[in-house]
């Protein structure tokens, strides 16, 4: 076992408690980990502040001055501790709360200390909470003047480790590892991508001499993080495709003909491109694994429809998963209404679906009866046997994790079914490439023809009575209009509460009108049946919390009015847009936030008003959030979790390592060659199984 896998309870300074702590609040287990914990920033200790320059919405900054006295103010868990810091030029507030006695017993009024934080404006002055204090005398110490930060949890700092002893552990690691560190590159490759060495760059991100050392670190270990993951992806591509056999489905019957025949209208270019790749995956001999990738409405859903049934027409069976109820019921519904014409029966298997019905669909299945099914994950359930399973939909959303997905494959003793994944949410070319580098991809990059362009406004709270009189209007012209409220999961008592205060409101403006509510506390079949009088037009308006995001089809709907608009991401107002826009009517989307919005939400929401492109938005969106937010189930999976690489910034550096990696892999597919080896090396010890360190320790 190499030293970089010692677990880090040996470290001089852990020890078991703090060892607990940083392995479940960070993951971090072994001294690889926490060499590889980069911070997130840099304070510059260079320039030093006075007070009374400190002006607006600040960074963190370093003061230099004295605490004139103390104060403890509050009771109770309210309780704080206040420190006056002067530098003759001013007076700030440090404030803490907790640990208070032992603040002031280490940080003595009078003695000259250097302070670190982000000084926040309050009462008319600035305050920094839970700062760094260091000893003015000993600020020699301090080295280049950048000092990281880490990314730190509450709980971590209660067993002592904040950003300095944070770097204290580090410090120790780096003279524990000098000259232990294996450079994992080709030393051409190092030179042709002019690259700092690892080593080097190890030490720069932790310890910077320089701006410009850090930087060449951060893009050194940038590159590493993106060019492994590519391998990895890559490689576990092409192992698939190596012992993956997929069926053969060559036959396009009589059941693909005739719905093409029935189409009232022609397939887009991009629709037929994207047909064309899966045809060309079923004839292979290997399993399929692709993604489709396109906007609301672009028609993934009708190519998903054509692939089943190639599966169908050669004799076998197809499913389609779902990641909510309502959304399986809809897509059997509108599956069933296409194929029922043909003569083929359309299954649907959720968690409600009664006993009786669950066994008739289990024994149709097994003898190959029933050909198509759409449920939820239910269809994975290890009772359901298929005849003869080709091909299985997966309508993603950004739900299924890799493991479910593969639940699936184990359906057929002899063949994986060929996997068609469907993101609903479209994702950045360079994103999608490291999301899922594993899969061929797929994008549905055109919209049908003649598709009214949803008209997008954004208003303030102020105006609501406008928009009131707005959703009269289309009433009165037969159309019908959501309303959606935030909801969000740590709240949502109080949440609950503005939907209710909120149906109070429609129902007391519209008293005419049936005015219905959905939510995600309310029980399945009670939800149903409220989104079902939506849906027959019996109700005009329905208020709703974001599960609506994920399903209804509602072709006359023709308004959506999103209340609370700053409080969602930008990917999740793209979906509920397009909500409407379903039907031949002019479509509108309405967007209400409070009048004083910060100018970040202002972009976002202005972005939403001057286009209705869905990777245009997802490219904003990506930058706005960082990546860490976009695909939680896909990054939980341990097959990613970047560090300090970002797709959204760091787009060129994905692509070129992308293409490096497919250079060395068509050379040497296995990295058997000895200048390989390194990389070897590297890449199982950055993707091996970890071993239970909670066991151990
Ligand atoms: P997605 O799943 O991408 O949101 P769907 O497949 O559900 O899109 O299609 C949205 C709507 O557009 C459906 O009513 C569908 O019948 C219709 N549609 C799909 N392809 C076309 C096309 N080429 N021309 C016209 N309408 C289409
Ligand atoms: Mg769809």
């Amino acid at each position: 076992m190499s030293l970089l896998e010692t677990a880090l309870t040996y470290l001089p300074g852990v020890g078991p408690k703090r060892a607990a702590v940083l392995a479940s609040e960070l993951g971090l287990y072994t001294y690889q980990d926490l060499l590889l914990y980069f911070p997130t920033k840099y304070v510059d200790r260079s320039r030093t502040y006075q007070i009374r320059e400190l002006r607006g919405e600040l960074p963190s900054i370093q003061l230099r001055g004295y605490i004139r006295d103390y104060k403890e103010l509050g009771e109770g868990r309210k309780k704080r501790l206040v420190a006056y810091f002067t530098d003759g030029t001013g007076t700030i507030e440090l404030t803490w709360f907790r640990s208070l006695a032992t603040i002031r017993r280490l940080y003595p009024e009078g003695r000259m200390f250097l302070v670190f934080g982000k000084p926040v404006a309050f009462a008319g002055g600035y305050s920094i909470t839970h700062p760094e204090l260091d000893d003015a005398e000993k600020e020699q110490a301090v080295g280049s003047g950048l000092m990281p930060v880490y990314p730190l949890t509450e709980a971590v700092r209660r067993v002592g480790l904040a950003s300095r002893q944070m770097r204290q552990l580090l410090y120790t690691l780096k003279e524990l590892l000098r000259g232990q560190l294996t450079e994992p590159l080709p030393t051409s490759l190092l030179r042709s991508a002019q690259l700092m060495p690892y080593a080097e760059a190890l030490e720069q991100i932790h310890f910077p001499e320089t701006k410009e050392l850090l930087e060449a670190a951060r893009r050194r270990l940038k590159f590493d993080e993106l060019l492994f993951i590519q391998l990895r992806l890559l490689g576990m591509k092409l192992e698939r495709k190596k012992t993956s056999p997929g069926l053969l489905l060559p036959r396009v019957g009589e059941h693909f003909r005739s719905l093409y025949a029935s189409l009232p209208f022609d397939l887009t270019e991009a629709q037929k491109r994207v047909l064309r790749e899966i045809q060309a995956d079923v004839v292979s001999g290997r399993q399929m694994n692709r993604l489709v990738q396109g906007d609301v409405g672009s028609g993934k859903t009708l190519v998903a429809l054509f692939a089943m049934l190639l599966a169908v027409d050669n004799g076998h069976q197809a499913c389609l998963m779902a990641p909510t109820e309502i959304l399986a019921r809809q897509h059997h519904a509108s599956l069933a209404e296409l194929l029922e014409p043909l003569g083929l029966e359309v299954g649907l298997l959720i968690g409600s679906t009664r006993r009786r019905e669950r066994t008739r669909l289990h024994a149709a299945l097994a003898s190959g009866e029933l050909p198509i099914l759409v449920g939820t994950h239910a269809l994975i359930e290890p009772s359901v046997h298929f005849h003869s399973l080709a091909l299985c939909i997966i309508d993603e959303q950004h739900r299924f994790g890799v493991v479910q997905r593969s639940g699936l494959w184990a359906k057929n003793a002899s063949w994986y079914p060929h996997i068609l994944t469907m993101s609903a949410t479209p994702i950045p070319r360079t994103l999608a490439m490291t999301l899922y580098g594993d899969l061929d991809i797929s994008v549905i990059d055109e919209l049908p023809p003649g598709r009214k362009p949803i008209q997008t406004y954004h208003v303030s709270e102020g105006e609501l009575f406008r928009v009131y009189r707005f959703l009269e209007q289309q009433i009165a012209e037969g159309r019908q209009a959501y309303v959606v409220f935030p909801m969000i999961e740590e709240q949502e008592q109080s949440e609950l509460r503005a939907l209710q205060e909120g149906m109070m409101r429609y129902r007391e403006r519209f008293p005419e009108l049936e005015v219905v509510m959905v939510h995600g506390k309310m029980k399945p079949e009670e939800k149903d049946a409220q989104m079902q009088r939506f849906v027959s037009g019996e109700a005009q308006i329905l208020l709703a919390t974001t599960v609506i995001e994920v399903g209804v089809n509602v072709p006359n709907a023709s308004v959506m009015v999103i209340e609370g608009a700053n409080r969602f991401g930008l990917a999740q107002l793209h979906q509920l847009r397009g909500r409407v826009g379903r039907g031949a009517s002019q479509s509108y989307c309405i967007l209400v936030t409070g009048s004083k919005l910060g100018e970040e939400a202002q972009r976002r929401l202005q972005l939403m008003v001057e286009t209705n492109d869905g990777f245009e938005i997802a490219e904003a969106d990506m930058r706005f959030r960082g990546f860490g937010e976009i695909d939680g189930t896909r990054q939980s999976g341990q097959l990613l979790s970047l560090r300090i690489a970002n797709p959204a910034t760091d787009g060129a550096m994905v692509q070129y390592t992308r293409e490096l990696a497919e250079r060395i892999l068509e050379a040497d597919p296995e990295l058997s060659q000895p200048e390989h080896a390194p990389l070897r090396r590297r890449l199982d010890e950055l993707f091996r199984e970890r071993p239970s360190w909670s066991q151990i320790s």
